[in-house]
């Protein structure tokens, strides 16, 4: 069976990732998604074991020590890590496992899973970002300030995804996510063992033809 693809999704905040992957989720039976663990706090709304695991700065750290994360990073002053064990077990279920994570986490897990595809979502320019966060109304200014800069930094890594989706329609963004992983799916790196397969098989008709 082909395993599952880990698939990265990241984008400045404010992009519209979360809503992206909820209808991903609602409209395909491919995916699964990973819960990050955070020691950020929860925001109105948000449910501990929902959007994430909610825990605290020893706890994470235990956690780093025992290598239960498959990358983790420190983003705005808090640690977000994505648990290990979930991912394995989807991934090994033919699952497509989403981590919708920022540029230092996404560069680590391309080091470590060089078959992940990364996606980035950006809006279409930097004035909508600013809107958007400003009418999410979730974030004090001083705290959209600090996010702004970090989109800026992080605009800096956008050349090392494989893909750069722009969200300006949430139902074409969807579709275009989608056909990327599909296409992702048949690369050859993704169809090493149907690549085996078939060149054996095709060994065997060229034996018999030189016999
Ligand atoms: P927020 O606080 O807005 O929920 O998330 C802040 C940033 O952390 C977002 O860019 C989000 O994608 C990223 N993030 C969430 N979970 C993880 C994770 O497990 N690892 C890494 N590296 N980044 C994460």
């Amino acid at each position: 069976m082909q395993k599952g693809i880990l698939i990265v999704l990241s984008g400045f905040s404010g992009a519209g990732k979360g809503t992206l992957v909820k209808k991903l989720l609602q409209t395909y039976d491919n995916y699964a998604l990973s819960i990050s663990m955070t020691t950020r706090q929860p925001r109105t709304g948000e449910r501990d074991g929902r959007e994430y695991f909610f825990t605290d700065k020893e706890h994470f750290e235990e956690k780093i020590r025992e290598n239960g994360f498959i990358e983790y990073a420190n983003y705005c002053g808090n640690y977000y890590g994505t648990p290990r064990a979930y991912v394995e077990e989807q991934l090994a279920a033919a699952r497509d496992v989403i981590l919708e994570i920022e540029i230092q986490g996404a560069l680590k897990i391309k080091e470590k899973f060089p078959e992940s595809l990364l996606l980035f979502v950006t809006p279409p320019s930097a004035a909508e970002l600013e809107r958007r966060l400003v009418g999410r109304g979730t974030e004090a200014p001083e705290i959209i300030r600090k996010r702004l800069a970090r989109a800026s930094e992080e605009s800096e890594g956008m050349e090392a995804y494989d893909y750069i989706v722009v969200n300006d329609n949430l139902d074409v963004c969807v579709e275009e996510l989608h056909s990327l992983v599909e296409a992702a799916r048949r690369a050859p790196v993704r169809r090493e063992a149907f690549i085996k397969e078939i060149r054996e098989e095709l060994k065997g008709f060229a034996k018999g033809a030189e016999q």
